[in-house]
Protein backbone atom coordinates (compact mmCIF):
# COMPACT_ATOMS: atom_id res chain seq x y z
CA UNK A 1 0.00 0.00 0.00
CA UNK A 2 1.75 3.05 -1.27
CA UNK A 3 -0.80 5.88 -0.30
CA UNK A 4 0.78 9.60 -0.62
CA UNK A 5 0.10 11.72 1.63
CA UNK A 6 1.09 15.29 1.13
CA UNK A 7 1.95 18.11 3.49
CA UNK A 8 3.97 21.38 2.94
CA UNK A 9 7.28 22.56 4.27
CA UNK A 10 6.61 25.37 6.45
CA UNK A 11 9.70 27.13 5.56
CA UNK A 12 9.30 27.00 1.51
CA UNK A 13 5.69 26.36 1.42
CA UNK A 14 6.20 23.43 -1.31
CA UNK A 15 4.28 20.04 -1.28
CA UNK A 16 5.61 17.08 -0.61
CA UNK A 17 5.47 13.76 0.06
CA UNK A 18 5.26 13.47 3.99
CA UNK A 19 7.82 10.68 3.81
CA UNK A 20 10.30 12.69 2.47
CA UNK A 21 9.81 15.77 4.96
CA UNK A 22 11.63 15.68 8.41
CA UNK A 23 8.96 16.84 11.41
CA UNK A 24 10.71 18.09 14.78
CA UNK A 25 7.66 17.92 16.75
CA UNK A 26 6.44 21.46 15.44
CA UNK A 27 6.80 21.67 11.34
CA UNK A 28 7.36 19.51 8.43
CA UNK A 29 10.56 20.81 6.45
CA UNK A 30 11.43 19.07 3.19
CA UNK A 31 15.29 18.24 2.70
CA UNK A 32 16.66 21.57 1.34
CA UNK A 33 15.20 23.45 4.50
CA UNK A 34 15.86 21.25 7.42
CA UNK A 35 18.71 21.84 8.96
CA UNK A 36 20.15 19.33 11.30
CA UNK A 37 21.03 20.82 14.93
CA UNK A 38 23.82 19.66 17.07
CA UNK A 39 22.27 17.83 20.17
CA UNK A 40 24.62 19.43 22.22
CA UNK A 41 25.16 22.82 21.56
CA UNK A 42 22.79 23.07 18.75
CA UNK A 43 25.08 24.33 16.09
CA UNK A 44 23.77 23.53 12.45
CA UNK A 45 24.84 20.80 11.24
CA UNK A 46 25.93 19.93 7.36
CA UNK A 47 25.58 16.55 7.55
CA UNK A 48 23.27 14.15 8.57
CA UNK A 49 24.75 13.74 11.94
CA UNK A 50 23.87 14.24 15.77
CA UNK A 51 26.75 16.08 16.64
CA UNK A 52 28.87 19.19 15.90
CA UNK A 53 32.43 16.95 17.45
CA UNK A 54 33.14 14.37 19.30
CA UNK A 55 33.38 16.85 22.12
CA UNK A 56 29.71 17.21 21.93
CA UNK A 57 28.94 13.95 21.74
CA UNK A 58 31.20 13.07 25.08
CA UNK A 59 29.52 16.25 26.69
CA UNK A 60 25.91 15.29 25.64
CA UNK A 61 26.56 11.74 26.75
CA UNK A 62 27.94 12.89 30.54
CA UNK A 63 25.07 14.94 31.43
CA UNK A 64 22.99 11.92 30.94
CA UNK A 65 24.75 9.30 32.20
CA UNK A 66 25.75 11.80 34.66
CA UNK A 67 22.23 12.21 35.64
CA UNK A 68 21.65 8.77 35.94
CA UNK A 69 24.09 8.66 38.90
CA UNK A 70 23.10 11.59 41.47
ZN1 LIG B 1 11.19 23.48 2.17
ZN1 LIG C 1 27.92 20.82 19.19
Amino acid sequence: MSEEILEFCDDCGKEFNVNDLSEDGVHFLCKDCFIPLCKQCENPLDKNTDFCSHDCYKKYWAEIIGDEYK
